[in-house]
């Protein structure tokens, strides 16, 4: 066990390492954030920020000599880091599962191995001829194999000659994915400490907007669901050897949970556990990282979660002190600096006792940031 006042390690430096920062702080421990930007906001939060690339081999040696325990915040941390690393200090997630969910051909046929449903999938590279099973794909998406996130990295494909031309354009190795009828998309976001010990947050049901998270029901309250997401996220861990924080994406289709993808990390749809749940998806990455007893049983309350997107501030900084007057409406601004549309900024999320009061305190939220009800 790794007890405060000890130094962890945290690889990334977005709003997801600033909260691991703050729920560390929270316990005791001091932060050091290793990112290459030196803007990185959880560096401005941290106890130290170590400004140097990913692969900056000196940088991470530096790093593992002052903490007794890494973790990340992003998948696309190169896995040879991580690597490296791991000769030093426990790293939790570990590079061989970090290398899975980082390319989305190595995650499908993992999940394919552990007999969980995917979209119908093919692998393909530029350079390659496109396989004739291609056609029975469309209407389908393309989507880069790595360093894809926010809907970034995807296009719309509808025939093979439209896939030649995208697939050429993108010059990188890709996924073909039928483009499925969603009934819903959910997430579980769970962890599993270093003695085995697991602790779930309930499942959330999350709706998007251009490939962006937009809004985060939680919990999502569909009791077949979250026993079948719980019984497919423990078989993922089991499979990955994981230790850490783990966030299963799901896709609900005819009825039937198909694993989307995965992210070795807490999630965006996991914001609502900072106010709405006993113990949140952060505080959860520390008590993994370190060892620490994670709870039996989370609490919840009813929330919903609202995205603030750079596009807001298109016509002048949001209300926010209207906002503020909302009763049971908790506000997170990340402190990034250009407000670029689709950028993440923050979120709001309501909490109250029971769905009604959530559920009108959100809408009168969307109504004075000029939102559309979520699709
Ligand atoms: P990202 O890494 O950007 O989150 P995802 O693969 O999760 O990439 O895709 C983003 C969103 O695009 C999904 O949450 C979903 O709304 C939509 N989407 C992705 N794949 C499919 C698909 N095969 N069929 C229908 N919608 C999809
Ligand atoms: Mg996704």
């Amino acid at each position: 066990m790794i007890l405060p006042p000890a130094t962890l390690g945290m690889l990334g430096g977005g709003q997801l390492g600033r909260y691991f920062v703050m729920a560390a702080h929270r316990l005791g421990y001091k932060v050091v954030v290793l990112d290459p930007d030196p803007a990185s906001i959880a560096g401005a939060a941290a106890d130290h920020h170590i400004v140097a690339s990913y692969n900056d081999q000196a940088a991470l040696h530096d790093l593992a000599s002052r903490c007794e325990a890494i973790s990340c915040e992003f998948e696309n941390v190169p896995a040879t880091a991580l690597a490296l690393l791991e000769q030093y200090q426990p790293v939790r997630p570990g590079a061989s599962a970090v290398r899975i969910c980082q390319d989305r051909r190595e995650e499908k046929a993992f999940l394919c191995r552990a007999d969980i449903p995917v979209a119908l999938y093919l692998a393909l590279l530029p350079e390659e001829p496109i396989p004739a099973q291609a056609s029975e794909l469309f209407p389908a998406i393309l989507k880069t194999a790595r360093e894809g996130y926010d809907g970034k990295g995807q296009w719309q494909v509808s025939g093979l000659d439209e896939l030649a031309t995208v697939l050429a354009a993108s010059g990188v190795p890709c996924v073909l994915e039928k483009r499925l009828a969603l009934e819903g998309e959910f997430a579980l976001t769970l962890a599993r400490s270093p003695s085995g010990a697991i602790s779930a947050l309930p499942l959330v049901q999350n709706w998007h907007s251009g490939g962006i998270l937009d809004q985060t029901r939680s919990p999502a309250n569909v009791p077949t669901l979250e026993s079948e997401a719980k019984a497919i996220a423990e078989r993922l861990i089991a499979a990955l050897d994981y230790v850490g924080v783990l966030t299963v994406e799901f896709f609900l289709v005819e009825g039937r949970l198909l694993v989307n993808e995965l992210a070795p990390r807490p999630h965006n749809s996991g914001h609502p556990s900072i106010d709405n749940a006993a113990c949140s998806q952060f505080e959860l990455q520390v008590r993994a990282l370190c060892d620490l007893p994670l709870p039996d049983q989370i609490a919840v309350r009813p929330a919903l979660l609202i995205n603030l997107l750079g596009d807001l501030w298109q016509h002048g900084t949001p209300d926010w002190a209207t906002l503020l007057a909302l009763p049971g409406l908790h506000l997170h601004l990340y402190g990034k600096g250009e407000p670029r549309p689709g950028r993440k900024m923050g979120h709001i999320t309501v909490t109250g006792d029971d769905w009604s009061t959530v559920e009108e305190t959100c809408s009168k939220a969307r109504q004075l940031l000029g939102l559309a009800p979520p699709r």
